[in-house]
């Protein structure tokens, strides 16, 4: 945790600030019984009106000046707490950003999420609680004592006994508790995978009927973390009445001896009154001190899962000084290729070589888990490869920036993803200063217009998040007009095509040849019919390169090919 107090450099002085505040307040407290008392004693007694009149003027100033240190610390803690978790969470959240697929994997979404947020918010009360009682806590029981014992030293012995029975009743409720609050953390992680789980896929929950089951599977991990934090809070619940059982107890004990001294004219009357203030304001700052031990484990809980992200050095990053590549063409090769995610045991590709010239299409045909999108996602180095490398324009992607990289490709994914906006903003994602007229016609390319000017606004109609109001084939249109906008160099196409009917993707593909005429364009398909008049077809096999050449080489020469090519005519033909 001591790690992340470094993010409160920022805020040294206003926390300095505070810390003299509370300060201040806690001198404040401390000096008001003792004056008190001497109302009492020399006043009242001896009916000194003018003694009472300026005692007590002065502590009302004391008591105003307290509460305006006291404010005025409030308020500099939250603002120094707040800013303290916005500057944490920008932090995340950008490092998170920078992270590679692989290692958002690793994480999760849901825990990241949590991470993000509740782990941050137990961190922020914590430096704000700090602020406020860390200086006071120990300020208030040392100088508490000093003041009993100077008021009324006949009575302390009660101090000595009170006290440690309840530093020792908190220190066993804290070794309880801690591995509690460690275990609360998690849970809420499991809670928000289950949520997420079930709300992104909602449409297979229902159509499978499985709502109870997911409510089940949701009562399990809701009552999970409610078990965990009830037991906390019983702990809890066992701490404060039991705090106040020996304020009680306290107050009756000095009561009755500092009455019996009273009485016998050892004690003073005035003396006795400020004894118990101060006898609570010791054992107030022991409550104080408790509530920083029940926090103080739960947000170095939530520390170490920070730190768990802030310490991933990011596997993608970009060179110290990233290579250009001479001529700006958009040539793609892939050099003896080799990858596997890790996770599984068989790599997804295996020494793949080939080049996709300017001015081409290359094609990637093959079966569902044969390696395709991986090739994609090689070339937009989503992942590193193992061995082997991919080059654009002759440098290897690794050696340069990734602006620069990414600003050469535009990609249309396997699974068209939209955001919330409108259709213009969606297209001019990639170009924030694309032209009307450039968005219209990479609509028109996309065969995308026709719909869009049905809709009402045309490119102004908006798309709700996750582009739900658009059909699949309308979303792999707006997702290929959003790489056409772009005007990349090389065009990425992740079976961009197959929720296209047959008609739409010949019209698609003839207007987009002559739209990427001068640019590198790479085709990922299920079906022969959209790859056919490629340039170089690439078949894929369980991540091996089985064929390269064109449709008619290959219907010679590879068996895989003719394959695929044999069950899909036998299909259509059989429509
Ligand atoms: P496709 O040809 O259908 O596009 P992919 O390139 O997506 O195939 O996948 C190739 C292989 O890699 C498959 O066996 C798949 O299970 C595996 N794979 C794909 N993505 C991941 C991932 N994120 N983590 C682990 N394995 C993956
Ligand atoms: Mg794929």
């Amino acid at each position: 945790m001591l790690k992340l107090f470094k993010y409160l450099r920022p805020y040294a002085l206003s926390i300095a600030v505070t810390l003299a505040l509370v300060f201040a307040n806690s001198i404040a407290e401390l000096s008001l019984p003792k004056m008190m008392s001497r109302i009492v004693d020399e006043g009242v007694a001896t009916g000194n009106v003018a003694l009472i009149w300026s005692i007590g003027g002065r502590m009302l100033l004391i008591a105003l000046a307290g509460v305006a240190a006291s404010v005025t610390a409030g308020l500099l803690a939250a603002r120094s707490s707040m800013g303290f978790g916005r500057d944490l969470r920008a932090k995340v959240f950008s490092r998170v950003s920078s992270f590679s697929l692989r290692e958002l994997d690793t994480f999760g979404a849901a825990s990241l999420i949590t991470r993000t947020t509740n782990d941050i918010t137990q961190i922020q009360q914590l430096v704000f609680m700090m602020q406020r009682m860390m200086a006071a806590a120990p300020m208030m029981a040392i100088g508490g004592i000093a003041m009993a014992l100077s008021t009324e030293p006949k009575l302390s012995w009660i101090l000595l006994v009170v006290i440690p029975v309840m530093a020792l009743a908190i220190v066993l409720l804290a070794l309880k508790g801690i591995p509690l609050f460690k275990a609360i953390q998690t849970k809420i992680d499991a809670l928000n995978r289950v949520m997420r789980e079930s709300l992104s896929g909602i449409r297979v929950v229902r159509a499978f009927d499985r709502v109870d089951h997911e409510k089940r599977r949701f009562d399990g991990v809701n009552a999970d973390l409610t078990a965990t934090t009830l037991e906390v809070n019983k702990l809890m619940a066992f701490l404060f009445p039991f705090v106040m059982l020996m304020m009680n107890v306290t107050t009756v004990m000095i009561v009755w001896f500092g009455g019996l001294g009273v009485g016998s004219g050892d004690i003073r009357i005035g003396s006795l009154m400020a004894f118990i203030q101060y006898a609570m304001q010791i054992m107030f700052s022991v409550i104080m001190v408790s509530v920083i031990f029940i926090m103080v484990p739960r947000a170095s809980a939530s520390a170490t899962r920070i730190n768990e992200v802030l310490d991933v050095s990011p596997e993608i990053v970009d060179p110290a000084s990233p290579r250009r590549p001479a001529s700006a063409k958009g040539e793609i090769e892939f050099r003896n290729v080799a990858f596997g995610y890790g996770g599984s045991s068989e790599p997804a590709l295996k020494d793949l070589s080939f080049v996709a010239r300017p001015g081409t299409t290359t094609a990637i045909i093959g079966g569902t888990g044969s390696g395709k999108s991986t090739v994609i996602n090689l070339i937009e180095r989503f992942y590193d490869v193992d061995s082997g490398a991919v080059l654009l324009d002759g440098v290897d992607v690794r050696e340069m920036a990734q602006d620069d990289l990414r600003a050469s490709l535009g990609l249309a994914t396997q699974r068209p993803v939209l955001f919330s906006g409108t259709i213009a903003d969606n297209l001019r994602f990639g170009g924030a200063d694309a032209s009307e007229e450039a968005l219209a016609k990479a609509a028109e390319v996309a065969q995308a217009s026709s719909f869009i000017a049905e809709k009402e606004g045309g490119m102004g109609a908006p798309i709700s998040q996750g582009g739900v109001n658009v059909s699949g084939g309308q979303k792999q249109r707006l997702a290929i007009a959003r790489a056409l906008a772009k005007r990349p160099r090389v065009y990425l196409f992740d079976d961009s095509f197959s929720a296209l009917d047959f008609k739409t993707d010949a019209k698609l593909r003839s207007a987009l040849r002559k739209e990427t005429s001068d640019a590198t364009v790479i085709i990922v398909a299920q079906r022969v019919g959209t790859i056919r008049d490629a340039d170089q077809i690439i078949v894929l096999d369980e991540g091996s390169m089985v064929g390269r050449g064109t449709h008619r080489e290959l219907m010679r020469s590879c068996d895989v090919y003719r394959e695929i090519v044999a069950s899909q005519l036998s299909a259509e033909e059989a429509v």
